[in-house]
């Protein structure tokens, strides 16, 4: 087991950092360092736990700073930026 109880179902890191959309995905194949999870859309993220702590409160739902983060990107695909430009707005405000 890599994670957690509460490692069971996350925020799409897909849909909120590509898409500014806060969807929930949930784990679908557990490693021993990497947990797999998958969401409505079928993005497919691993997240390796292995030296991290694990999370000590659910991970879905979605935190006040992702909320944040979903609106910032639907906010500069609107305004036309480009991936890696959100990614840097994203840094920048500590939304990542
Ligand atoms: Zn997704």
């Amino acid at each position: 087991m890599a994670g957690n109880d509460n490692t069971r179902t996350i925020v799409c890191p897909t849909c909120l950092y590509q898409l500014g959309s806060i969807e929930p995905a949930h784990q679908v194949r557990e490693g021993i360092e990497t947990d797999w999870y998958r969401c409505r859309l079928n993005h497919q993220n691993g997240i390796c736990w292995d030296g991290e702590p694990l999370p000590e409160r659910p991970l879905w739902p979605a935190t006040a700073t992702q909320e944040k983060a979903a609106q910032f990107v639907r906010a500069a695909l609107d305004a036309g930026s480009d991936h890696a430009a959100i990614l840097a707005g994203l840094a920048e405000k500590k939304l990542i």
